[in-house]
């Protein structure tokens, strides 16, 4: 096993997406990164500004839904007011030789997470932050349902400017899309791949290897002993029904992925008991990040398998996951035009910093 310590420079392949490689680059001597500051907080519980604030439900289009209640709300979703996707728009001509386009249909809305302007996820209470994801769930099946030219319905969060945030209220998304991203596309053409070949679901085969001790690699030509991997080491928790892991291919230096322990294609699948469970280990997953690298800005994304009859047999074959995706720093050229990520710090060594929080100690512990 290499000395945690040694500097890396290896280019290392997504275990699920081939064709998708990262540098992982942690040499004493590179060039430091430029590192974002991280986001000065604003921590403000009410901000009189705020259309996403409590007593300011006019600046935003209509109520779509809320929890508890339209009066009482602490999670409360609306239309985007300037939405990337909308209702049918006339595109006659935007088709033309090798420029084809589709129709830009579809749905934006806003989750607007809490009714305190400032709080952090790490903050929030376990039960709230399961509904969240009830919610989140909720909506989904429901602009499943609205249209069959819905493909893919992605949930997500943007916290931070750095993570795209424009508003400091925190908030997430919903955009129900009239194809399938192509991420998502990849992931479930190859683990379709994967499962042909090794009759096993990629992602249940890596949880497997995550939570072995040890694995030996070999040297292809010459059968000698490469090195060990105590592969363990990509585990950051394991809770009772989930599991967040730090990937061997992190495209950012402290991003983690969250996924449950049993088989489950489809998000829309987890039973309010497991989304329990689940809140708890994304709640002690931010209290580490946040002790480990300090006010962290952040992208959170659901990859499950889209409806539709083209993918109802790759079920057996594609396993849901949060990835969460702390931005410390902005893709550079290199990483544009060659789109090779750069990561400078080992996933084995930030496996282990996020896997050594004591959460008592972390801030927020609630
Ligand atoms: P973000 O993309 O993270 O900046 O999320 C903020 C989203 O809120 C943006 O997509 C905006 O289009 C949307 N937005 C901004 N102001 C309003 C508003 N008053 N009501 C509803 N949505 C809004
Ligand atoms: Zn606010
Ligand atoms: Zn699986």
């Amino acid at each position: 096993m290499p000395d945690k310590n040694e500097s890396l420079r290896e280019i290392r392949i997504n275990p699920i997406v081939p064709s998708e490689s990262v540098l992982v680059a942690t040499a004493r001597n590179m060039r430091p990164r430029k590192q974002e500051d991280p986001a000065p907080r604003d921590t403000r519980k009410h901000v009189e500004q705020c259309p996403f604030c409590k007593g300011n439900e006019d600046e935003t289009p209509p109520t779509i839904n809320a929890w508890p209640d339209d009066e009482n709300w602490e999670i409360r979703i609306v239309e985007n007011l300037y939405p990337i996707l909308g209702e049918d728009q006339q595109s006659d001509g935007l088709t033309f030789g090798l420029q084809q386009a589709i129709e830009g249909y579809g749905r934006h809305e806003v989750v607007i997470d809490h009714g305190e302007h400032g709080i952090a996820l790490q903050d929030m209470t376990p039960v709230h932050i399961q509904q969240m994801f009830i919610t989140y769930q909720e909506r989904m099946q429901i602009l499943y349902d609205s249209d069959k030219r819905i493909h893919y319905v992605l949930a997500f969060k943007n916290f931070g400017p750095a993570a795209g945030a424009s508003i400091a209220h925190t908030h997430s998304q919903i955009i129900a899309m009239p194809v399938i991203p192509e991420n998502v596309y990849n992931e479930v053409q190859n683990s379709r791949e994967y499962y042909n070949k090794h009759h096993r679901c990629v992602f249940c085969s890596l949880i497997d290897e995550a939570l072995t001790y040890e694995a030996t690699i070999y040297d292809r030509d010459s059968g000698q002993v490469q090195r060990k991997i105590n592969v363990g080491q990509y585990v950051i928790e394991r809770s009772e029904h989930f599991i967040a892991i730090k990937p061997f291919a992190s495209r950012y230096e402290w991003e983690i992925h969250i996924m449950p322990l049993d088989h489950q294609a489809d998000f829309l699948e987890a039973s309010t008991d497991h989304l329990a469970d689940f809140a708890g280990l994304l709640k002690r997953t931010m209290q580490r990040l946040d002790t480990v690298i300090g006010g962290a800005q952040y992208n959170y994304f659901i990859h499950a398998i889209p409806h539709g009859e083209d993918y109802e047999d790759s079920h057996s074959s594609y396993h849901w996951h949060l990835e969460i995706c702390p931005r410390t720093s902005i893709p550079n050229g290199f990483e544009l035009g060659s789109g090779l990520f750069v990561n400078t710090v080992s996933p084995e060594v930030a496996a282990e910093k996020l896997r050594a929080v004591k959460l008592d100690e972390a801030s927020g512990t609630a």
